[in-house]
């Protein structure tokens, strides 16, 4: 890959990062502020299974930010856009569509039929 197209992906990715880590904040200060200003017992119910809802959510949101952090080291290292399957190299298309993608789409698309059939 070009060193054009390399810094325009870690652009990206840190952009991404950014905005991930700032939604982050904002759910935890919406969290307690709802919970501690909210005295009807059912509404309280209601804010508890909103935030399993957003923990999952959070969840989430954190194996994303490990897998951007990922990619940024890929790019430091020179790995980055090359299929962790099979060696070669993921389309810049695709990459712009999903700058965090390890599987060029032959294999992606294949891992995918696979994890229909066994259920994941
Ligand atoms: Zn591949």
């Amino acid at each position: 890959m070009k060193d054009d197209d390399l810094d325009y992906f870690k652009d990206i990715l840190n952009q991404q990062l950014k905005e991930l880590a700032r939604r982050a904040d904002e759910t935890v200060e919406g969290l307690l502020a709802a919970t501690i200003n909210e005295p009807d017992p059912l509404d309280r119910a209601a804010i508890e299974a909103d935030r399993n809802c957003t923990l999952r959510l959070r969840d989430r949101e954190s194996k994303l930010i490990s897998r951007i952090r990922q990619s940024i080291e890929a790019i430091e290292e020179g790995t980055y856009g090359i299929c962790e399957a099979c060696g070669s190299d993921i389309s810049i298309n695709r990459l712009k569509a999903r700058p965090i993608a390890r599987y060029c789409i032959k294999c992606k698309t294949k891992m995918e039929a696979f994890e229909k059939v066994v259920g994941l």
